[in-house]
């Protein structure tokens, strides 16, 4: 505490101030504090969370074609892991793939592991906005929101299953799921997260970037970028991640009320690792359920 107070020098005025501030801090943390965020209600344990992740992932494993280059794991991993290490991130066992598909995308499955597509990797201008994307999904699993939105849509059915005892006792828990008609696949309702869940995870991505070092306003210039590159459709990400709207502002009125910090602005190896990602075979970019219009990210050159 006294090196801060070291700081202020010899003005007493702002010394006692300073001290009623934090005497105050210490007593009711949540009125300084910016907003609480935690999970919302939920009808599966954490473990759930896991378990259902685990099987998803293993999933999109089979469904996707998923990068082997070590080089651009190792990169993508380094990155993830020290968001997830920070203590926002709770404590999923998160795990961080990259998917050889050229739309714009990244997603996390609940319980904690996350995909990027090598279109989104290709479209970050700096290591930072592909940081944001991933502190963003490590946000939405810490909240659990993939599981929210779940319980929410599935009140009365859900319950029943725990009461009858089907529910997690052994076997598939997603097979159990998609009985009742719940998907929780790559593509699945429960990835398309409400405007809500959005700001919460724009939220507390600004924290977790904030807390590894990383400058948060560089996720929402990347979404700010996409939504103004996208027209109409827009890329993929931002289907399932809608825009609660003012993105800038609200990651800049978040940062103001966390510790001000020297972010870096060093680029990483992204440039390097974008050029081993171009020359990967991808998959071409999902065409619109009418079946004709490419994706914009199509037209990229490689
Ligand atoms: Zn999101």
């Amino acid at each position: 505490m006294h090196v801060h107070l070291a700081w202020l020098g010899g003005c007493h005025l702002q010394r006692r101030l300073f001290s009623l501030i934090l005497l105050s801090s210490l007593v009711w943390p949540a009125l300084l504090d910016a907003r609480d965020l935690k999970p919302g209600w939920n009808l599966f344990s954490k473990e759930q969370d896991v378990q259902l992740g685990k099987e998803a992932a293993a999933q999109v494993r089979q469904q996707m074609p998923i990068v082997k280059d070590a080089g651009i794991n190792d990169y993508i991993r380094k990155i993830g892991r020290r968001l997830a290490s920070q203590p926002q991130a709770g404590d999923f066992p998160y795990s961080f793939e990259v998917v050889a598909d050229e739309s714009i995308n990244a997603f996390a499955l609940p319980g904690g592991p996350a995909f990027v597509h090598t279109g989104l990797i290709l479209a970050a201008e700096n290591e930072a906005q592909l940081a944001g994307v991933l502190a963003h999904e490590i946000a939405h699993v810490a909240l659990r929101h993939g599981t929210n939105q779940v319980s929410k849509a599935n009140a009365v059915q859900i319950p029943a299953m725990i009461l009858s005892g089907v529910l997690g006792r052994g076997g598939s828990m997603m097979d159990q799921l998609t009985q009742l008609g719940i998907g929780i696949g790559a593509n699945s309702v429960m990835m398309k997260f409400s405007r809500s869940a959005e700001r919460d995870a724009d939220l507390l991505g600004t924290r977790i970037m904030s807390s590894a070092g990383y400058n948060p306003i560089e996720m929402a210039r990347f979404f700010e970028k996409l939504e103004a590159e996208g027209g109409s459709r827009g890329p993929e990400f931002l289907s399932s991640h809608p825009n609660p709207g003012n993105r800038v502002k609200a990651v800049q009125a978040e940062i103001q009320t966390l510790p001000r910090r020297q972010y870096t602005t060093d680029t990483g190896d992204l440039a390097r690792i974008q050029s081993s990602v171009s020359k990967i075979r991808v998959k071409p970019a999902r065409t619109t359920p009418a079946g004709s219009t490419p994706s914009r990210s199509r037209q990229r050159s490689r």
